[in-house]
């Protein structure tokens, strides 16, 4: 019989490392969501709202359900702590592994080769001087399913442990059958960035901690259309393109990155399908209610004069049937990097309660950024308008939600280098939680490469 592992959660990271631990460790999923539903639990913002569609959810497969599975690594150089460099170095092993299992085979190769190709594209404006780098879109993906081996149960609550000689021996929960436990030689904690934090202080107060240590240094993306651009002609062909590349069994968007005056934050700006030259927040904000929604949601935000806004037709145009409308007209989509800092997730009773903040500093910053990207753009325009200053009015979140676990060497960092916590020999985190720093990289193949490597440790360990 191999090791009994619990996990919590299955999530993006959660299905991923269950799938991988099965065929050789007897594996329990413990998760909150109903099987075959999803469910968005109850949040309080305190300051400011991540945006108006959810931006996460319960369930299994996580928020893998709602998710529009673009793949992009974080480049290592961009990241300033040397603890998470080596981690993401490390986990860059596991990359094709787990893009694979995120539907895109050959992840390495290709990304590389379209990175070189966009490169040479973006290198021939000579505007994008901080170079470019390439989201991948797979055409076909879904929602991350559970191997019918794992003994997954669904509808958890309540969740406790029992610790022994410096272990988590026994994991208590309450599910449709009542009162249940289940004896472990390690449990993995997968709840996600804004779940996470609950269950590691539980953990850590049935250790003796008196003192809630998780959920601060929630960082996201801060998002939005900030601008329009009309292309010159002799530079149409290369915006075109490096909006969107049609790759076959996948979709390239081409980031431009963009370094702060400090070097410290790297941000990055996509070009996205529009027709009208106007900047207005309205619309934008509709665009983005209606791309980020799903189902149901979106057919009922489709209900709204703004759907038949130019802007909003060539959206749909280019999502449907992954093409660029011919022109040379295109949104500016930014992505500013937020370090972690005092923002953070914290619980009263079952209500999430979200404490995010962008600062003044951080909106400064951003607004050099801004008048950096206006600089590069100016010279390849007819015509172009940015938002300058922006407010963060003009942002909302892009659903990267991180960092609300500490990793590192410091004495208030919870985990180490292999995302075992430090307070506990058999206890491991792993989901956006742990991720420190993420430029303007989407999260997910992080998390998917960080689940991979932390499965392969767990099989190598020795769980006496
Ligand atoms: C609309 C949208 C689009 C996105 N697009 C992209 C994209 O294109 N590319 C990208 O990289 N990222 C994208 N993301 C972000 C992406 O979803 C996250 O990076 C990723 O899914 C987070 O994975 P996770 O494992 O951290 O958490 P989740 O997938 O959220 O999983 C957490 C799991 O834990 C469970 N859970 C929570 N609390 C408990 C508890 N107490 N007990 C038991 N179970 C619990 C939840 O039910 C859930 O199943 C997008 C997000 C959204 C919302």
């Amino acid at each position: 019989m191999g090791k009994k592992i619990v996990v919590i959660g299955s999530g993006l990271a959660g299905s991923l490392i269950c799938n991988e631990l099965v065929e050789s460790c007897e594996v329990t999923l413990l998760e909150q969501g109903r099987k075959d539903e999803i469910a968005y639990p109850p949040v309080d913002f305190m300051k400011k709202h991540f945006g108006a569609v959810k931006t996460f959810c319960i369930s299994e497969g996580g928020t893998t359900n709602i998710w529009d599975n673009g793949l992009i690594p974080i480049n290592p150089h961009d990241v300033l702590s040397e603890t998470f460099r080596r981690v993401l170095h490390d986990a860059g092993r596991y990359t094709d592994k787990a893009a694979g299992s995120l539907f895109l085979n050959h992840y390495s190769a290709e990304y590389n080769a379209v990175c070189s190709e966009m490169s040479h594209v973006a290198g021939s404006t000579g505007a994008f001087t901080d170079g470019v780098d390439c989201l991948l879109y797979p055409k076909n993906y879904k929602g991350l399913r559970v191997n019918s081996k794992v003994r997954a149960v669904y509808n958890v609550s309540d969740l406790d442990v029992v610790v022994e000689n410096g272990r988590v021996r026994t994991v208590v929960y309450f599910a449709e059958d009542g009162r249940q436990t289940v004896e472990t030689d390690c449990v993995v904690v997968c709840a996600g960035a804004l779940g996470t934090p609950r269950i590691v202080n539980k953990i850590l107060t049935a250790f003796g901690s008196s003192v809630e240590q998780a959920g601060t240094g929630l960082a996201d993306h801060p998002m939005g259309f900030v601008g329009k651009i009309k292309a010159r002609h002799d530079f149409q062909k290369q915006i075109q393109q490096m909006a969107l590349r049609n790759k076959g069994d996948y979709i390239c968007r081409t980031a431009i990155r963009l370094k702060s005056e400090c070097g410290r934050y790297t941000c990055c700006a996509f070009f996205r399908p529009a027709v009208t030259m106007q900047n207005k927040l309205s619309i934008y904000k509709y665009k983005s209610l209606l791309g980020a929604s799903r189902a149901g949601e979106r057919i009922k935000n489709a209900f709204s004069w703004k759907l038949f806004h130019p802007d909003i037709l060539a959206e749909i145009y280019s999502h449907v049937f992954s093409a660029q409308i011919p022109g040379r007209v295109f949104n500016i989509l930014m992505l500013f990097e937020q370090k972690r800092g005092s923002s953070r997730v914290y619980y009263e009773g079952s209500r999430i309660k979200v404490d995010w903040r962008i600062t003044d500093e951080e909106m400064d910053l951003y607004n050099a950024v801004l008048k950096k990207l206006h600089d590069m753009l100016l010279p390849i325009s007819e015509e172009l308008v940015i938002q300058i200053p922006s407010t963060e009015d003009w942002l909302w979140s892009a659903a990267h939600h991180s960092g609300t676990i500490s990793l590192g060497s410091g004495s208030d960092s919870l985990i180490d280098e292999n995302l075992r916590l430090k307070a506990c020999e058999n206890v491991f985190v792993c989901d956006g939680s742990v991720i420190q720093e993420h430029s303007y990289a989407n999260t997910g193949l992080t998390i998917g490469q960080l689940g991979m490597r932390l499965a392969d440790h767990i099989m190598k360990k020795d769980m006496a």
